[in-house]
């Protein structure tokens, strides 16, 4: 596994900073008010080049499940686009760019990666927390975990971001971007009986916020919630700083299906944490079903303690 996580956490790095340097130039206030998303598009597409060709050059065989492709940025119409891309990757090929975009469109299989090379792109494009994220999916479990989390500063201070990794049976750690030196963390030990920090996602499309306050009013003046965007959400929890997370599945979008390089990252480092993922009925996630989580509806993350309690409220009131 030394391999895979080293140069897993490699990849994850180089397009952290290429995001950062992206979010820090092209999105302005200008971007925001013409709802122009191509600072995040240019950043998806090399965040999705510089890790695939990586991971590509060190394991040939192993296919990559990634949110993006190149089809559209093929289209002369994204010219644009494209030299954005070139400017940031100044010693590719357009065809090396195009060809590694294009390395994530491969097929689940017993042993495979996936790739949200943005998560939280509306995160991104606020200026607010978004992550990269992979993972190594083994036999349906998400065995290997990196997240990306360019916005998510160390307790220190420093504004640097961090990176979150876990490898299945090692516990998870994170470093701050850029830095030697790794810290172990550890999710909460709350039971329920102190304050109960509640996650969730600020876009309220992504989730059932209504549902989600009703299965934190038992905690009365205890509980309290934060909104952060992206698998930035698994990390604070992985790190102590949250004890469940909720993402009850909105009505307005009742066949939604989670997809799994939403999830996987997160997985790995929760449940090496000491926390626990199921979907809102308690069900084990389930990996081995293609892009989606097609057996699973919502995802619950605890610390592990509260997940039972968690998922008895959410029955009781759904
Ligand atoms: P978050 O920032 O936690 O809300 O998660 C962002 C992710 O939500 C994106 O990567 C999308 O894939 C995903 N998403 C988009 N629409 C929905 C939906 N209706 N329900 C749940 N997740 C969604
Ligand atoms: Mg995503």
């Amino acid at each position: 596994m030394k391999n895979y996580l080293s140069t897993a956490i490699s990849a994850v790095e180089k397009a952290a900073y290429i995001c950062q340097k992206v979010q820090r130039q092209l999105v302005t206030e200008d971007t925001l008010i013409k709802k122009d998303r191509s600072p995040v598009t240019v950043a998806d597409y090399t965040s999705q080049a510089v890790i695939c060709r990586t991971l590509k050059n060190a394991f040939p065989q192993m296919a990559i499940v990634a949110e993006e492709d190149a089809q559209s940025l093929r289209k002369s119409a994204n010219g644009a686009v494209l030299e954005k891309i070139q400017s940031l990757l100044p010693d590719w090929t357009e065809h090396e760019i195009l060809e590694s975009i294009d390395a994530g469109k491969g097929e689940s299989a017993a042993e495979f990666w996936t790739l949200d090379p943005i998560d939280g792109t509306k995160g991104f494009l606020r200026g607010d927390q978004y992550a990269v994220a992979l993972a190594l999916i083994r036999k349906g479990q998400p065995v290997l975990g990196v997240l990306g989390c360019p916005n998510l500063h160390p307790e220190n201070g420093a504004d640097t971001g961090t990176l979150f990794y876990a490898v299945q049976g090692q516990g998870t750690y994170f470093k701050t971007l850029g830095k030697e030196g790794t810290t172990k963390v550890q999710a909460s030990k709350s039971d329920g009986s102190g304050e109960v920090r509640f996650l969730e996602s600020v876009e309220s499309g992504h989730a059932n916020h209504d549902l989600q306050s009703k299965i934190s009013t038992p905690f009365a003046e205890k509980a309290k919630v934060v909104r952060y965007d992206s698998q930035v959400k698994y990390a604070v929890l992985a790190r102590g700083e949250a004890d469940v997370y909720l993402r009850l599945p909105n009505p307005a979008s009742p066949d939604y299906r989670e997809k799994i390089w939403d999830h996987a990252a997160g997985v790995a480092i929760i449940q090496e944490a000491g926390g626990r993922v199921s979907d809102m009925f308690g069900k084990t996630l389930n990996f081995t079903l293609g892009r989606k989580l097609l057996n699973n509806r919502g995802v619950v993350v605890s610390n592990g303690k509260m997940h039972e309690q968690i998922i008895a409220l959410i029955k009781a009131n759904y």
